[in-house]
């Protein structure tokens, strides 16, 4: 995405503002299932330390979904706070100081671990701008939840009369615990039987 990939040139030394509402399908990789989020505000700046930059910013945005247990309609909000270091360079020999290693000998073991636990973190960047696009679908990805739960202790509903747990109570409780605690040796009894028959068959 075009707003997302920020020219090194267009960095001044007071930082580079970035702050857009984004479509989130513009922001999908091919062949990845879309997340259930249609618009993100990203605020933040991207500014020069030394050779790197580093960029410090917030997603913002709101899903409205069901709960996956009560059905309910509810409100997921999101508020990521990233922190990113970017450094440019090429991937594959910048995040492999083994190869630095092998050159300047031994005596450089323990500092080439320390830089790559370091290199880690960073992000790496080739040519002369950032793109931002692919960081930021990973926060997405890793925010959003699988299911939703309007509330952590939500009481669903109930499997006997479909009932909201959450806002009424029904009779069926007691009932329902009652076969609950029967249940299993049922369904042990059931499937003993299946073998029964089956051994009977042979
Ligand atoms: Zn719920
Ligand atoms: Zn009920």
């Amino acid at each position: 995405m075009d707003i997302l990939k920020i020219r090194i040139m267009d960095i001044s030394d007071k930082g580079y503002e970035i702050n857009e509402v984004i479509k989130v399908s513009e922001l999908q990789p091919v062949d990845v299932e879309a997340l259930p989020i249609e618009i993100i505000q990203l605020m933040g700046t991207v500014k020069k330390t030394g050779k790197n930059f580093l960029f410090q910013g917030k997603i913002l945005g709101i899903i409205n979904h069901k709960c996956d247990r009560c059905l309910d309609d509810m409100q997921y909000r999101l508020d990521r706070e990233m922190t990113w270091l970017f450094e440019r360079g090429l991937v594959s020999t910048d995040l492999n100081p083994i190869i630095e290693e092998s050159r300047s000998g031994e005596s450089k073991h323990r500092k080439a671990k320390d830089e790559f636990d370091e290199l880690a973190e960073k992000r790496v960047f080739q040519g002369d701008e950032i793109d931002l696009t692919p960081y930021i679908w990973e926060e997405l990805v890793l925010d959003i939840p699988y299911k939703f739960l309007c509330d952590i202790n939500c009481a669903g509903l109930c499997p006997e009369c479909g009932i909201n747990l959450n806002h009424e109570k029904c009779s069926c409780g007691i009932r329902v615990s009652k076969e609950a605690t029967h249940l299993p040796n049922t369904k042990l009894s059931e499937l003993l039987q299946g073998i029964n028959l089956n051994s009977k068959e042979e």
